[in-house]
């Protein structure tokens, strides 16, 4: 037992090893259908020995040359700002590659909680119920939010199985899914090494098989002044195209890194927009897709505070809500080092010259400060897209159809602050809000009773009449914005474009502790199926399996039991 140094290669072939009797207690009919996979199939023995880790689909022991081997990948990270080493899949074994023929996407799929592997350290390669059920939930909900995500197919409980933590726990192995697990990591750890050849390798692999070719990359850096860039929003439009002079033929691995880097500046701008925490941004938790990676102590907001973090253990705040957007940066300058070579390789020093000899010391300033400049000007992309993407979702979630800058001020930031002075519900004030017609806000007195939206159902701030008042003057501002952009009588129409972008339903933590100890004390088997209902649906009115449930899991949260953290041990 042990750290195993695995150099020169990026996985390691393994086998999974399940324990206990396996009960598949749940699977995302979303995943099924983007994986390519009916109902039916799900029904088979095969599918539930496959996802218990009990059959390797693919292997054939006879022939195993015709067959793919299960594998687990090699990075390393820097942990809470420090190099942590080698890291790798301690847990997660990669089965095999699937394309959905109808949408030609390919993902890897992967058992998290079948064994150990040459990355387990000291581990003991398994997980345990409780946090699969955090990652299986989570996983799907922010992918039906829109926000990019890794995904969970299924949940199998190892009966029988005790994984020991702070108590005696029952096993679990999440079935998930991805178009790439890469990691900021992954390159972070050939980097330190000094291994250029496997680190170019690496990036050669992301350009063509991640991000489909090198073709299929930004070509064009934005203007160094440039407020805006061109930004491809989820439905494909391109818009804000005041794109500068570009600099012609730019280096590939530095088209690579904007790609990456794009990538994670619209998700994190998501993040910030749905009060989302991942609570551990380690570089070996940040993907190269841009995905939301490795579900640990991760939160909703309840109340909105800024400062908050999710992670019991992170003492500094350094991955609170407030936080994110300079530590995925962060990660980002980490991986502009690992890139920096690559990416300062020009007309006199070119990449291969790296691999085959290393560079002499003037070669090496010249591409250091090539390198430099690149992650400087990263700096603003990122800034850009970041800003970009996050006023167009709470442009959205505000029901206005346009930006016009003074909203920043008077509308997001305002709304923003009221909500932490008057420790009021993030979710609940955008959702609430789409009810509100414009009659409802049209004098003073109506304006402060609508103010009541905005409070829990069974209690008032201690500065009812402040709040009030400052409600009612955002909603005097935001009603006459409201006008602009729609005009009179658009009331309804509005209320169903702000449901469809302002989800009902949010996995808060009180919810997943109560969804746990239902699965696990008291060995309930319908709530988890129901959930999946909420949690791919969230936008959705009245499911009514039982309307009193359903309306406490959307409703307001029990008191004592906001802004809970959580522990790493999982
Ligand atoms: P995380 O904190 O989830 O980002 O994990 C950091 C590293 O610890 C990764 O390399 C994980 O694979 C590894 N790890 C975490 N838990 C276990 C476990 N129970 N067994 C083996 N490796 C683990
Ligand atoms: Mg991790
Ligand atoms: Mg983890």
């Amino acid at each position: 037992l042990g750290p195993r140094m695995v150099k020169g290669a990026l996985y390691t072939y393994v086998r999974p090893d399940a324990q206990g009797e396996p009960e598949l207690l749940a699977v995302s009919q979303r995943a099924l259908q983007d994986i390519g996979l009916s109902e039916e199939e799900a029904k088979t023995d095969e599918f539930k020995e496959v996802v218990a880790g009990k059959k390797i689909l693919t292997w054939n022991e006879s022939t195993p040359e015709q067959g793919i081997y299960p594998w687990a990948q090699c990075y390393g990270g820097y942990q809470f700002g420090q190099w942590a080493g080698q890291l790798g899949d301690g847990r997660a074994i990669s089965l095999f590659e699937s394309t959905n023929p109808s949408t030609d996407t390919r993902y890897e799929i992967q058992l998290k909680g079948a064994g150990r592997t040459p990355y387990s350290r000291f581990a003991d390669g398994r997980a345990v119920l409780r946090s699969s059920i955090r990652e299986f939930v989570v996983s799907e909900y922010l992918n039906a939010i829109g926000i990019p995500s890794t995904r969970a197919l299924s949940l199998t409980l190892n009966r029988g199985s005790k994984i020991m933590r702070e108590r005696v726990e029952p096993g679990a192995i999440v079935t998930r899914f991805a178009q790439s697990w890469i990691r900021f990591g992954t390159f972070d750890l050939q980097r330190i090494r000094g291994d250029r050849n496997t680190l170019r390798t690496l990036a050669d692999y992301t350009a063509e098989h991640v991000y489909g070719g090198w073709d299929k990359l930004p070509s064009k850096l934005p203007a160094g002044d440039a407020k805006e860039v061109h930004h491809q929003t989820s439905e494909g439009v391109a818009k804000d195209t005041t794109e500068g002079e570009g600099v012609g033929e730019e280096n590939r691995y530095v088209r690579l890194y904007r790609a990456i880097l794009r990538r994670n500046a619209e998700t994190v701008a998501k993040w910030q927009a749905y009060g989302f925490m991942n609570g551990v941004l380690n570089t070996d938790n940040t993907s190269i897709l841009g995905l939301s990676i490795d579900f640990g102590p991760f939160a909703f907001l309840d109340t909105f505070d800024p400062s908050y973090t999710p992670n019991h253990d992170d003492h500094m705040l350094r991955y609170s809500y407030r936080n994110q957007p300079t530590i995925i940066w962060w990660n980002l300058v980490r991986l502009g080092e690992a890139l920096g070579e690559l990416m300062g390789a020009g007309s006199k020093v070119d990449e291969q010259t790296f691999v085959d000899k290393g560079v002499t010391e003037d070669q090496e300033s010249e591409v250091v400060q090539r390198a430099e400049s690149v992650i400087e000007r990263a700096g603003e992309e990122y800034k850009a897209v970041f800003l970009a993407e996050y006023k167009r979702l709470m442009t959205a979630r505000l029901g206005l159809k346009t930006h016009q800058d003074s909203d920043f001020e008077t509308l997001f930031s305002e709304l923003l602050d009221i909500l932490e002075k008057y420790e009021l519900d993030f979710h609940h004030a955008f959702r609430r809000l789409s009810a509100v017609t414009l009659k409802d806000v049209e004098t003073e007195n109506a304006r402060k009773d609508s103010a009541g939206r905005f409070f829990r159902a069974d209690s008032v701030p201690r500065q009812e009449d402040e709040s009030r008042a400052r409600i009612a003057k955002w909603l005097e501002n935001w009603s006459s914005r409201v006008r602009q952009d729609w005009g009179e009588g658009q009331d309804e129409e509005r209320q169903q474009a702000m449901h469809a972008v302002n989800p009902k339903f949010v996995p808060r933590s009180w919810i997943l502790d109560e969804l746990i100890d239902r699965v696990e004390k008291k060995h309930e088997r319908d709530i988890l199926p129901q959930i999946m209902k909420l949690t791919l649906n969230p936008f959705q009115e009245n499911w009514a399996w039982n309307q009193d449930e359903e309306e406490r899991f959307c409703g307001d949260v029990p008191k004592y039991k906001g802004m809970m953290q959580c522990s790493c041990s999982s």
